[in-house]
């Protein structure tokens, strides 16, 4: 028998009646989390065998709206506890989530596979015509059957249990490739000995690489180690040869060292099992499943788009190739641009060119004026405005609040912002969410989160972000917006919960505020002497975005490239995955000096997981958009135009996913995407 544990005073299963109706940070403790999971889990289930079980005929109201209103409690305890996890965990945290993740995939795959359940959702859609209901009632409706049908609803019997085999199967490859190539990085470290080890190394680099000695047993030395953070600016930088040829090989080794940790085995049978998936489920390959389910719709779309970029590209990085080449021999060098190469002398050239030094630039970005010009942005375009308090406990210290007015000066959301860096955070910069948007039964708010790893300024300094780390601020900020702004009936719609290669619009859009002289020219003051940063250093800025595009279109798209190719085969029985990488690559002409950025055996966003399967293209298709969305703002002469403005919020970033996302661009912008505004974004036009 299981005990009942005491649930008593536990705030988690307590309303939250707090300011705003916040989780109640203060009092949670990592032990509150496995109970309040384990009944909140069980009230759902509850609420689902009621929907289920109901002996009434199925109506949109008994079976639709209650599913929406089904799992509330899951639903906060889980936004409080990801939170938690993401941006200041801890042993005990990480241990419940080991037990608990395995335990919501089960769970949320057998209520796609209730028989009973699914028999009242296919009955209310196969008759959805006769019933009345509005626009977005519809959409629900829809996207609910096509979340069952996709997860095998449908099938017989026999089918959806090969199904569920497969599933559980596929899982466990992914955390197994995940894990190899964590092996094969832990595995690799390469110290760094003696003065000539580090000729040409930047103080940013030697911080971190001093760090990672320290973490490996070698203080007072320094690691390269095979994280991208730790590589990349090594081969940027270091004037050492042989040292980048010794780090580059290792970096694209890895999965593929043989032995224990060697993915070669795992990625065959992965694509072997995603195509069985796609033949039960009907789909002629498994990227004709995912791109189905796309704002792209098909794969020939997806990859329409990376064709017509990658010949531009190509030749781009064949010219600056060339550049490169030359400035070898100026050097008195003898010999061939290699890959361990490319980073280095186009870190030379983009000096040489451009002379944009990155401690020329961060004196007038302090992260304080960053987040005022995020915010007027977002008053100028739709209105809003931001009151902090300092009333709500949050989790951390750090974290602040705001609430954010609409138009009207009333309250539309709450904005959380934690900005510093921190080793109880994971890395990276995120947009997430504590409470979602929704009108079901009365107006909810949503609580959205922006996390960021912003270095920490010194007592009594003001922290100053780099162009790159303030374009992160409003990138994270742009997707903020796609929740605070979400203004949906049904949770299921609301906000970023959209298609993979639509969700990055909202965000990538919104970078193209930061850049303009507009918002610098204001916002971009010198943080001692309020000078305005120099015209000159803002064309500099401008005109360095462009630069090494061929190299950084070709290595992406040749991963998307494979990617796609991959999942296209529609019978993956014998397939080898290494010799098809190197086939494919050799078919589409890829570049001798330029490697894919990511190579199979340890493309983690396509075997890792299912995330970005037949998906890495998500990335340049999503750019297509921002950048000939921003084309719309550029052309009207404003690019705070009001009526664009009205017609980005209603359709984009208000609208969550209540409509097709290829529908809600058109409605923006008045006509389909079109790649050139990307192709002039990136310098890739051609002449
Ligand atoms: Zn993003």
């Amino acid at each position: 028998m299981d005990s009942h544990p005491d649930l008593s005073g536990n705030p988690l299963l307590e309303p939250w009646t707090g300011p705003f109706g916040a989780p109640p940070f203060e009092r949670l403790r990592p032990e509150h989390f496995r109970p309040a999971f384990d009944a909140a889990l069980a009230q759902r289930r509850a609420e689902i065998a009621s929907i289920a079980g109901n002996p009434e005929a199925p109506t949109f109201d008994n079976t639709i709206a209650a599913l929406e209103r089904s799992g509330e409690a899951l639903d906060r305890v889980g936004a409080a506890f990801f939170s938690l996890v993401g941006a200041d965990s801890n042993d005990a945290l990480r241990q419940i989530e080991r037990e608990i993740a395995p335990i919501l995939a089960r769970e949320r795959d057998a209520i796609l596979l209730d028989d009973a359940l699914f028999a009242r959702v296919e009955a209310l859609h196969a008759g959805r015509e006769p019933l009345p209901l509005a626009a977005e009632a519809a959409r629900v409706l829809d996207r609910r059957h096509t979340a069952f049908v996709r997860a095998g609803a449908a099938l017989a019997p026999d089918k959806k249990a090969r199904l569920a085999a497969i599933g559980e199967r596929l899982a466990t490859l992914g955390a197994e490739f995940g894990q190899n190539v964590l092996a094969d990085e832990k595995a690799f470290a390469m110290m760094l000995d003696g003065p000539d080890d580090l000729v040409g190394l930047p103080e940013s680099f030697l911080a971190a690489a001093a760090g990672a000695a320290a973490e490996r047993g070698a203080p007072g030395g320094y690691a390269v180690t095979l994280s991208r953070s730790s590589v990349e600016p090594f081969l940027q930088f270091s004037a050492r040869r042989d040292l980048r040829e010794k780090v580059f090989r290792a970096f694209v080794a890895r999965g593929a060292n043989g032995g224990a940790h060697d993915n070669g085995a795992i990625m065959s049978e992965v694509v072997r099992l995603r195509a069985e998936r796609a033949a039960l489920l009907g789909f002629d390959s498994f990227a004709h499943f995912r791109l189905a389910d796309a704002m792209a719709k098909t794969p020939e779309a997806a990859l329409g788009l990376l064709r017509r970029v990658w010949a531009p590209a190509r030749e781009e990085a064949s010219r600056e190739a060339q550049a490169l080449r030359a400035m070898i021999v100026a050097e008195g060098g003898n010999f061939e641009l290699e890959a361990w190469d490319w980073r280095y002398y186009a870190e030379k050239r983009r000096k040489a060119l451009y002379d944009v030094d990155e401690s020329e630039i961060k004196p007038y970005l302090p992260l304080e004026a960053m987040i005022a010009a995020a915010f007027d942005v977002a008053h100028r375009l739709f209105g809003l405005s931001f009151v902090e308090r300092r009333d709500i406990a949050l989790y951390h210290a750090d974290a602040r609040a705001w609430t954010v007015l609409g138009r009207g000066g009333e309250p539309i959301a709450l904005f959380i912002g934690d900005y510093f860096a921190r080793s109880s955070k994971r890395s990276g910069a995120w947009m997430g969410a504590l409470r979602d948007q929704r009108k079901l039964d009365g107006k909810v708010l949503p609580i959205v989160v922006n996390v960021t790893n912003f270095a920490r300024a010194g007592a009594g300094e003001a922290c100053l972000l780099s162009f790159e780390e303030a374009r992160t601020l409003f990138h994270e900020f742009g997707h903020a917006l796609h929740g605070m702004l979400s203004d949906v009936t049904y949770p299921l719609l609301a906000g970023t919960d959209v298609a993979t290669d639509f969700v990055e619009f909202p965000s990538q859009l919104y970078e193209h505020w930061l850049e303009r002289p507009e918002t610098l020219r204001r916002f971009a003051r010198h943080h001692r002497t309020g000078e305005p940063m120099p015209e000159a250093l803002i064309e500099r800025l401008r005109a360095a975005r462009r630069f090494n595009q061929g190299f950084a279109t070709v290595e992406y798209a040749a991963s998307a490239l494979v990617d796609m190719a991959l999942h296209l085969q529609g019978d993956a029985s014998a397939i080898d995955v290494a010799a098809f990488e190197a086939r494919e690559l050799a078919a589409i002409g890829m570049p001798a000096a330029i490697a894919p950025r990511h190579s199979a055996p340890h493309f983690q966003h396509v075997f890792a997981g299912e995330g970005y399967s037949a998906g890495y293209y998500s990335y340049l298709w999503s750019e297509i958009l921002d950048a000939d969305g921003f084309e719309a703002f550029e052309e009207s002469g404003d690019v705070f135009d009001p009526a664009l403005a009205a017609r980005l919020e209603r359709f984009v970033y208000s609208a969550g996913n209540t409509r097709e996302p290829d529908a809600a661009y058109r409605a923006f912008r008045g006509r389909d995407p079109a790649p050139e505004a990307l192709l002039r974004k990136r310098g890739l036009a051609g002449a």
